[in-house]
């Protein structure tokens, strides 16, 4: 009877879908589960009674576990990116009606799930492309969600992702993000400001480390403490925690004893290092360092480097907005990230804010808030690239943000020789800035 049946479905039970079924049975609303592996229905089922996340129901084919949700039918799936998603479409989507709705809650390649909207739009199924950030205790606790695609298919799942996702002071952390694959790409380029966060991070660790001679406990003090200022944040508090585990398996810290697994490994390394006749890596800087002061540099630098990571991100978001007419709202993405996924920081409020003043800002350094801190900061941060360059210390992240930083500070670039050097050998034209149009010169008749 129409009773028995769950407002949703959710298949695909591996880390991320198991979490998410048990977080949306938690909240009050009943869901069916279903996993090609039957195993993991039963795990699921189990756990469910366990933490007391009911109402949950298992269910062991497609069909019955298509035929137990109410319709119009919303179903998450939670499998492997890519061919995965497509088998379980199939299988699925042969049982569900006009109407019914797919949500892919996994990291998918945008353009997979513009393919997909298409695909199943014959049948007059709709589609959501769904980013999930957070990892296994978001999906468990409140995520940051990130749904895109059919407005109508959001607007049925409304309530349950309201419930579902992180709360914080300013709402769920969710949001309607625009059409097509909207939302896989917003938590693409999450993604990818999360992994420049935590190059960022490495590189003040590896300054402060080498070139400040700072001790694990000192590290994980510093941590701690710039934990309660700007850089508050998620990522920074779990680098304070990391500094104080001591390795089980032998002496010293356990962060020591972990592979720097770059893919710069072997033969290359080797060969530079014998050129450069250096084993340690690190050149000795004049001694006489100012430790306090370097400490502060750094927490500086850091905080410049991160304005500058998340503008590239931001700005990234807005061209693919507008070529694709999205219409991504830049301040109400930042404001879902500030619960649930791995960026959430403080930080992400004056974002906020940022595209709240103004929500055509060409980049958040020129925002004037943003642009007064980088200006204050500027001098420690140049310190801190500087002495990492005397060191032989490679600080990409913070180089390239600097960079970014300098070529908005300046007037002038240098391109204007790239362009004449252009139309001299392949007589590409140039513009001028005095006077409107494209000129070409014969410059070796001039020379
Ligand atoms: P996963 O390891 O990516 O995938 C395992 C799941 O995919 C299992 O349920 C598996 O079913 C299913 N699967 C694989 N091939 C299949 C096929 N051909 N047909 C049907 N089902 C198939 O799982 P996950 O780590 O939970 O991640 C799920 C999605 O969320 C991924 O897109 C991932 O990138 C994304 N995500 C993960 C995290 C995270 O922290 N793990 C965070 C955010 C987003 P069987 O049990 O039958 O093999």
């Amino acid at each position: 009877s129409a009773a028995t049946l769950s407002r949703i479905g959710l298949a695909g039970l591996a880390v991320m879908g198991q979490n998410l079924a048990l977080n949306v049975a938690e909240k009050g609303f009943p869901i069916s589960v279903y996993n090609r592996t039957t195993s993991k229905v039963d795990e699921t089922v189990d756990r469910a009674r366990q933490e007391g996340a009911l109402p949950l129901f298992g269910q062991y084919n497609p069909r019955d576990f298509v035929l137990s949700i109410q319709r119009p039918r919303s179903v998450i799936i939670l499998v492997k990116a890519g061919a995965p998603v497509d088998q379980t479409i199939a299988a699925l989507s042969e049982h569900m009606e006009s109407g019914d709705c797919i949500i892919d809650g996994g990291n998918e390649w945008y353009e997979n799930t513009e393919r997909r909207i298409q695909e199943v739009s014959n049948r007059g199924i709709l589609y959501l492309g769904m980013g999930v950030s957070g990892g296994e205790d978001g999906a468990r606790n409140g995520p940051s969600l990130m749904p895109g695609g059919s407005y109508e298919a959001y607007s049925n799942v409304k309530d349950i992702l309201m419930k579902v996702a992180a709360q914080v002071e300013d709402g769920p952390c969710v949001t309607y993000i625009g059409e097509g694959g909207s939302g896989n790409f917003v938590k693409m380029v999450h993604n990818g400001i999360e992994y420049g966060d935590m190059q960022l991070i490495s590189e003040a660790y590896d300054v402060l480390k080498h070139v400040g001679g700072l001790s694990n406990s000192e590290l994980s003090e510093i941590f701690s403490e710039w934990n309660r200022g700007e850089l508050e944040s998620f990522l920074i508090e779990i680098t304070a925690d990391i500094f104080k585990v001591k390795d089980e398996a032998g002496d010293g810290y356990l962060v020591d004893k972990i592979l720097d697994k770059t893919g710069m490994k072997g033969t290359g390394k080797w060969t530079v290092q014998q050129e450069a006749g250096l084993h340690d890596g690190v050149v000795s800087v004049k001694s006489g360092i100012d430790k306090k002061r370097l400490i502060d540099d750094v927490r500086q630098a850091l905080y410049a480097s991160k304005i500058c990571s998340y503008a590239q991100g931001m700005n990234l978001l807005r061209s693919k907005s507008d070529e694709k007419g999205w219409n991504l709202n830049l301040g109400e993405l930042a404001r879902i990230w500030k619960g649930g996924c791995i960026i959430r920081a403080v930080f992400l409020d004056r974002i906020k804010k940022a595209y709240q003043r103004n929500p055509k800002l060409a980049s958040l350094i020129v925002d004037p808030e943003f642009a007064k801190e980088m200006v204050q900061r500027q001098a420690a941060w140049r310190r801190v690239v500087g002495l990492a360059i005397s060191a032989g210390i490679s600080t990409p992240g913070m180089c390239a943000s600097l960079a970014y930083f300098d070529t908005y500070r300046r007037a002038r670039l240098p391109a204007n020789l790239v362009q004449a050097q252009r139309d001299l050998f392949g007589a590409h034209t140039y513009e001028r800035i005095d006077r409107p149009g494209a000129f070409h010169t014969e410059w070796t008749k001039l020379a």
